[in-house]
């Protein structure tokens, strides 16, 4: 599973914080950061969910008002939103 997290998007709401420790406040910014994640386009960060994190990963992305947040199966299909 692989999650995409759109920088640009995101407005700062911090629930996705509450549900996946990987989602990461920066006050500064007034945005999420996406820990351990690849940059691959601009403002998109990508990385793998570990298996043990599957739940709250898709907790965090049905939590996202703005969907800043996806993810993917490991064959590339979009799950959520
Ligand atoms: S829930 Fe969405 S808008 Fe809120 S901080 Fe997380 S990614 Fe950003």
């Amino acid at each position: 599973m692989r999650v995409e997290y759109d920088y640009d998007t995101c407005i700062g709401m911090f629930q996705c914080v509450a549900e996946w420790d990987a989602f990461e406040r920066d006050e500064d910014a007034g945005k999420a950061v996406l820990a351990d994640s690849e940059e691959t386009d601009e403002d998109v960060f990508v990385r793998e969910v570990p298996d043990d994190a599957e739940l709250d990963a898709k907790f965090a992305a049905r939590t996202c008002p703005v969907d800043a947040i996806t993810i993917y199966d490991d064959d590339g299909e979009q799950l959520i939103p």
